[in-house]
């Protein structure tokens, strides 16, 4: 099942997507969800991001040639830090260059959606909990980043989170290719069987310190490739079986 998020006017509401057609859900994401009366196609409908979680939980330095290509050790643990959920903008959806930063960066990951309350699970249970898959960029400035040591400001500016365009339920992560593409030139191209702490390992990783909420996001790190954009540029990110999200970069107002 594809899940989707979409504002047809009023409030914002769940979807399923089939084929090409949106149509309104009845039941809740992961519980009971299925497909209701048509909504529009997919042309139509204004798409959200497919997700509302509670928080965004990333992983830093997955793939070795990204922990490379910016000078940095492959870390021996996964390296973990958080994205405000307010940062979380839909497909089609302008991301803003802040203007305290000259280094702003695309990267392209898989992102995972929890689909059940998670504690302390066991990379053997880890897959019960997935709800399904989507795809995200990681928008980072970089040199803020870099400055301020730690990396809540570089990568949580509003609108750095671009999730979708929907959440796909069936569907195997293990080695799938990732792109990023700004302005239709392919910047990276990674596949998922080279992250170095696989999705299992992730997940036990991280529901030892913290509880994942249903919703819950965790974006799976960034493979080689990772570069600058400038304003007017439009990023690209897709996940192989998972659609294209698209975002374009605009000055601050
Ligand atoms: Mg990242």
């Amino acid at each position: 099942m594809r899940i989707v998020r979409y504002s047809d006017g009023g409030p914002p509401s769940w979807g399923v997507l089939e084929d090409q057609t949106v149509k309104a859900a009845e039941g809740q994401p992961f519980v009971d969800l299925a497909a209701g009366d048509v909504v529009g196609s997919l042309d139509e409908v204004q798409l959200l991001a497919p997700v509302v979680p509670t928080k965004v939980m990333c992983v830093g330095r997955n793939y070795r040639e990204h922990a490379a290509e910016l000078g940095n050790p492959v870390p021996d643990e996964p390296l973990l830090f958080l994205k405000p959920p307010s940062a979380i903008v839909g497909p089609g959806h302008n991301v803003i260059y802040p203007e305290p930063s000259n280094r702003v960066d695309h990267e392209g990951e898989l992102i995972i959606v929890i689909g059940r309350t998670a504690e302390r699970v066991s990379s053997d249970d880890a897959m019960s909990v997935v709800g399904g898959y989507t795809c995200g960029n990681d928008v980072t400035a970089r040199d803020i980043q870099k400055s301020d040591g730690q990396w809540t400001r570089g990568k949580g500016f509003h609108t750095f989170c671009p999730l979708g365009p929907w959440v796909e339920t069936d569907y195997d992560p293990s080695d799938v290719r990732v792109t990023c593409t700004v302005n239709g030139d392919v910047r990276q191209d990674g596949h998922t069987r080279d992250m170095i702490f696989d999705i299992p390992f992730l997940i036990e990783y991280i529901t030892r310190f913290t509880r994942l909420e249903v919703g819950d996001v965790i974006m799976t790190g960034t493979p080689e490739g990772v570069g600058p954009v400038k304003v007017g540029d439009t990023m690209s990110v897709e996940v192989e079986g998972l659609g294209t999200l698209s975002n374009t970069v605009v000055a601050e107002d």
